[in-house]
């Protein structure tokens, strides 16, 4: 049967294609898309180990994407998973002390978005295409600073598309500043507004839901559309890295196939894991997800009470990727254990939205067993990257030590010692001094730029191309705007 989309909060009758899905990113309805069933592995797992990491993108992809030709399906992944990447294995998985490690930074961004941002654009336009939409595509994203560059990169001088980011101005570090200043291609445009992140998410809403600006824009050909971490068309190719990092065990003997792996994941909006729950549907063995958060730990206090409560303080940490209270894509989690109920899963996520909060029955908890949550606190997240440094010269980001302080507790607590794949999700050169001076506080006197040089000589990893281009390239966006004027420069940038 063929996988279409349906709606978590719709009456299930209303079903899409992957493209359309992909097109509209949210259903009208407030709802996630989530498949109507999960496909099987298309071949033997055995076979995956003789792929490369696009033959496998392609093979786990297809059945998701039920309405690419094989032709189109190939032509996105050949052109997100090229040169980009500075490994041709673009997902490397390393063996660090008691874990592998599975790197998903070696992109344009150095950090584990630009794996779905690669190739969301062109999923995007080939989506268009074959819905008969010839308008062009124009991305608008609010960023507080990595999500934004990863889009930018992504998008850049893709044909049929524009971007448009907008950051607050003096609320991103320098160097995030410096990476969205310097991006270059014709079709993207990055624009400062004075105000904070949450003035430049409401700023990008208001443009979103204005009906009047649509129909004009339409007129001239153009149409929005978002690169949210909620569209499937981030979610699926997500999925394909998990069963690369199992092939890649069987490829080396590490475990034989069939064998259970566990996956510890650094957990924010619930993507990445979510995408990894997926491929254990489609045939995956994996014994457990281990759900690593931050201090900001919600997902913990939800898989340990069953209840999920965003009512608290908002904490900021040296992992700022993953200081999130609202989990979005763990609607397509509740759902699913809610036993595809729409209107149990539609009643939780009103309580959310009013309250803050919801509590799920003891029925649907007992479908949590493939997961464990646990969270990292800032002291255990330094010493992680201390320790494994200290121990075998591996240096890890923050939002990975969070994962390798969670794995420590999971193994203490349970025994477990199944093999386990530690998803990496940024490279060290991302989070240069709260890494350095987790190594030794002496750093914290150096300069931004000075401890890239002083994290080369430690590491002994070479500064990714990502690095060189900051320091080098020039700046070439300089708009700057006040929050009202957002609207404004859109429409300039579009008339240009
Ligand atoms: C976005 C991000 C995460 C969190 O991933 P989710 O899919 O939101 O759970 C973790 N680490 C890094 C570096 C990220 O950029």
């Amino acid at each position: 049967m063929q996988v279409l989309y349906k709606s978590t909060r719709g009456n299930g009758k209303e079903t899409v294609t992957a493209s359309e899905a992909i097109l509209k990113g949210l259903a009208s309805d407030g709802g996630l898309f989530v498949p109507t069933e999960i496909p099987k592995l298309p071949c033997n797992l055995a076979d995956f180990a003789d792929m490369e990491y696009k033959e496998v993108a392609y093979n786990v992809m297809k059945g998701f994407l039920a309405d690419f030709s094989e032709e189109e399906l190939k032509s996105c992944i050949d052109k997100a998973y090229d040169d980009k990447f500075d490994t041709k294995e673009i997902a490397a998985l390393v063996k660090n002390d008691d874990a592998f490690f599975l790197e998903l930074f070696h992109g344009a961004t150095i950090a584990f978005k630009d794996m779905a941002l690669s190739i969301l654009p062109h999923l995007l336009t080939t989506s268009a295409k074959k819905n008969n939409v010839t308008n062009e595509i124009v991305i608008l994203t609010a960023t507080s600073g990595d999500t934004g560059k990863a889009a930018l990169a992504g998008f850049a001088d893709v044909p049929g598309t524009k971007i448009i980011v907008f950051y607050p101005k003096g609320g991103v570090s320098l160097i995030q500043e410096k990476q969205m200043l310097t991006q270059k291609g014709d079709n993207t445009f990055v624009v400062g507004i004075k105000g904070n992140f949450d003035q430049a998410q409401s700023g990008v809403k208001a443009i979103f839901g204005n009906k009047e600006l649509e129909k004009e824009l339409l007129g001239k050909g153009f149409q929005f559309s978002s690169a949210n971490s909620i569209n499937i068309g981030r979610l699926v190719p997500q999925v394909a890295y998990y069963v690369y990092a199992y092939s890649r065990l069987v490829k080396r003997g590490e475990i034989k196939c069939g064998d259970k792996i566990n996956f510890v994941v650094p957990t924010g909006n619930f993507g990445n894991i979510l995408a990894g729950f997926y491929a254990k549907q489609m045939g995956l063995p994996v014994n457990k997800f281990v759900c690593a958060s931050n201090e900001n730990k919600v997902l913990y206090d939800f898989f340990k009470t069953g209840k999920y409560d965003k009512n608290r303080e908002f904490i900021l940490t040296t992992s700022p990727s993953m200081d999130i209270l609202i989990s979005s894509n763990l609607e397509r989690l509740i759902y699913r254990i809610a036993g595809n109920d729409v209107n149990k899963n539609k009643e939780l996520m009103e309580n959310l939205i009013k309250e803050g909060q919801y509590e799920i029955t003891a029925d649907m908890k007992k479908e949590l067993d493939d997961f464990y949550g646990n969270y990292a606190s800032e002291e255990e997240t330094s010493k992680a990257i201390k320790d494994s440094f200290a121990k075998t010269g591996y240096v890890m980001d923050t939002h990975t030590a969070v994962a390798a302080a969670v794995y420590k507790k999971y193994k203490e607590e349970t025994k477990d010692d199944t093999k386990t794949v530690i998803v990496s999700t940024a490279s060290p050169y991302k989070f240069a001094r709260a890494v350095m001076t987790s190594i030794n506080a002496q750093y914290d006197k150096k300069s931004d730029f000075e401890l890239l040089d002083e994290l080369e000589i430690v590491s002994k990893v070479k500064q990714p191309r990502a690095i060189e281009e900051i320091k080098n390239a020039p700046i070439v966006h300089d708009t700057v705007c006040e929050v009202n004027e957002m609207e404004s420069v859109v429409k300039k940038f579009l008339e240009k």
